[in-house]
């Protein structure tokens, strides 16, 4: 099979590999998506599970980049549901005409560089290879799920489903026994849905977590009128916000008001649709351990009001967490399922699984037979997909080699010993803690305007120093000593107790928030690329 040459190849034709095929064109360049999917759209082409939808607002989430496509583009309602974003990421794959330069079902299964040519060799599992002098990852930070290290998870007969490998045919509830596991965001808005339909559903939840109300509804033709008036304040508002969002935080800190004044905020933010309740709170509820203790009681008293069985209300309250320490899955009657006669909680804390069986999953309290499993059990967040694929750099060092004890990268964009490689919400990098799409505009932009310095420079190779590494792992962990999800165990700090090895904490985040992380990344740009060697 002969090696195909391009100036750049992309992996991965999700939000962000999309808009970078899109500025790499503009730069002139020969560009291939290779993409292990049979369609673009990344997230929104994997998880078609029941109930799949934003917790972004659909219009701080659709690119800002062109304003004729923001001006086209109606999102339906204010959370849209994924076959909606599935919709219009094909929609800008259409307008953009960006088929033809993405190869799909290729899932990359090397990328070797070689230093003397200046170039990288990448592999799929198919045996195709294709060099190319850039390389670009963008194969997202949750995008390799996990089944849970249950025995006999391949024993069940009955139907089964991980929620990111959802079939692209309708699956039915209909008077089925069902039963999920797992209840972050993703098993949260799909026992939400199954609910409706499921015989019987039963929940095995091993932790809960705070959910707090979405607040969904249609945008109206006048809503969108507005929305289309307002958009330079919205992307401004996005800008300014630590994680990207529309929300602003409250400039006081929740321990400094009274009582009557902090609970009417809570309570007008529970009130409020989306990530304000998160992204929008007392400024330091995510940092200071009392307000975020009164947070937590406050929603701990919603849970009580909400289910009526006080032990039930009792195993849906963290005790091991506090509010906002983890993803916060947004919901839609989550509590009000256990309300239901057809839905059982199981808590695996008292009544741990111990296999799955032919029939069902066998707990310490006995066997719940079953017709379907599904498995909300998350993914190997952030470099899980890194670590799927044979990276190799300067002299043969693997990726994984080094970051045997956890990340290290320039910006969360480039490796020393990778040359011309860029890592689109790589770990260390603000944008896997954002609204995601404005913090991969910025990521595609930033690569995208160093590739033109370059070219305009004649310079071909660009890689970063050890000691900017350094200087910048050294701030990443600064940026999170102080906030309370260091503390905790879940995605954001590394750890995957289905995983061998990764039941420690690492950070894999950033956690200085994406303004300060772009003006970070500005200055280096104006500072003559500081800390990288372009040659
Ligand atoms: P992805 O969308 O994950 O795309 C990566 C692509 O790379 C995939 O198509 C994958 O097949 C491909 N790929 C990976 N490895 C390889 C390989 N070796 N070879 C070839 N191809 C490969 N974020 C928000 O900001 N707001 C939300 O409301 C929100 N909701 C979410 C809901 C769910 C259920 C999930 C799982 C995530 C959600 N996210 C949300 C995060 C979401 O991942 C990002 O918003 C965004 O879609 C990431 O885009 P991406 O292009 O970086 O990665
Ligand atoms: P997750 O947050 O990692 O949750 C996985 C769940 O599975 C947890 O409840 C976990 O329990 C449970 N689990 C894992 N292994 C298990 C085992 N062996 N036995 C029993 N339970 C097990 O994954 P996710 O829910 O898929 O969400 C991942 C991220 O995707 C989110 O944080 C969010 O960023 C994004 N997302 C967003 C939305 C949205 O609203 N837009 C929706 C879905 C996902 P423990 O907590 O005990 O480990």
């Amino acid at each position: 099979m002969g090696t195909e040459e391009f100036n750049a190849v992309v992996i991965g034709a999700g939000v962000a590999g999309l808009y970078q095929l899109i500025r790499l064109r503009r730069l002139g360049m020969s560009v291939r998506v290779l993409e292990a999917g049979d369609g673009v759209g990344g997230t929104w082409y994997w998880n078609r599970y029941p109930g799949c939808r934003f917790d972004s607002e659909s219009w701080t989430y659709g690119y800002f980049f062109d304003p004729d496509l923001l001006d086209e583009w109606h999102w339906s309602e204010h959370f849209a549901p994924q076959p909606e974003t599935l919709r219009y990421l094909n929609h800008v794959a259409d307008r953009f005409d960006l088929r033809r330069d993405i190869t799909f079902e290729a899932r990359v299964a090397s990328a070797h560089w070689d230093d003397d040519a200046t170039r990288w060799t990448v592999t799929t599992t198919d045996g195709h290879s294709y060099r190319s002098q850039f390389l670009v990852t963008a194969i997202g930070a949750l995008s390799t799920p996990i089944m849970p290290n249950i025995p006999g998870v391949d024993r069940f007969r009955g139907e089964s489903h991980h929620t990111a490998r959802w079939p692209h045919e309708p699956v039915s509830f209909e008077g089925k026994r069902v039963g999920v596991i797992g209840t972050g965001a993703t098993g949260v808005q799909t026992i939400q849905e199954v609910a409706k339909t499921a015989g019987h559903l039963t929940v095995f939840q091993r932790n809960p977590n705070w959910c707090a109300p979405l607040h969904n509804r249609p945008i109206t033709d006048d809503e969108q009128a507005q929305i289309r008036e307002d958009y330079k304040q919205i992307m401004e508002r996005c800008r300014q916000n630590y994680g990207g969002f529309v929300h602003e935080t409250d400039k006081r800190n929740a321990v400094d008001v009274d009582e009557a004044e902090r609970e009417a905020v809570f309570q007008r933010l529970y009130d409020s649709p989306g990530f304000g309740i998160w992204m929008g709170n007392f400024r330091d509820v995510l940092v200071n351990e009392e307000s975020n203790r009164l947070m937590s009681d406050f929603l701990a008293r919603k849970i009580r009001e909400r289910v009526q069985d006080p032990d039930t209300a009792e195993r849906l309250t963290p005790r091991n967490h506090g509010f906002g320490t983890r993803r916060v899955p947004l919901e839609t009657n989550y509590y009000e399922v256990y309300n239901q006669d057809n839905v059982r909680l199981v808590d695996l804390r008292d009544t741990p699984i111990t296999e799955i069986t032919e029939t069902g999953v066998r707990t310490t309290d006995g066997l719940v037979e079953l017709d379907m499993i599904v498995y909300a059990t998350g993914f190997d967040a952030v470099t899980g997909a890194f670590d799927r694929i044979d990276i190799r750099g300067v002299d043969g060092e693997r990726l994984t080699d080094h970051w045997a004890n956890g990340p290290r990268t320039y910006l969360g964009l480039n490796i020393p010993g990778f040359p011309n490689l860029f890592t689109i919400v790589g770990p260390h990098n603000a944008a896997t803690f954002c609204n995601m799409t404005r913090c991969i505009e910025q990521n595609v932009e930033w690569i995208s305007d160093l590739l033109a310095h370059m070219q305009a420079n004649g310079q071909e190779r660009v890689v970063s120093t050890p000691e900017a590494e350094q200087a910048w792992t050294d701030h990443v962990f600064e940026s999170g000593e102080k906030l309370l999800f260091t503390k905790v165990d879940s995605w954001f700090m590394g750890v995957n107790k289905n995983l061998e090895g990764r039941t420690e904490k690492r950070f894999v985040l950033y956690a200085g928030g994406a303004p300060q992380y772009r003006s970070r990344c500005d200055e280096v740009a104006e500072d003559d690329y500081r800390g990288f060697v372009l040659q």
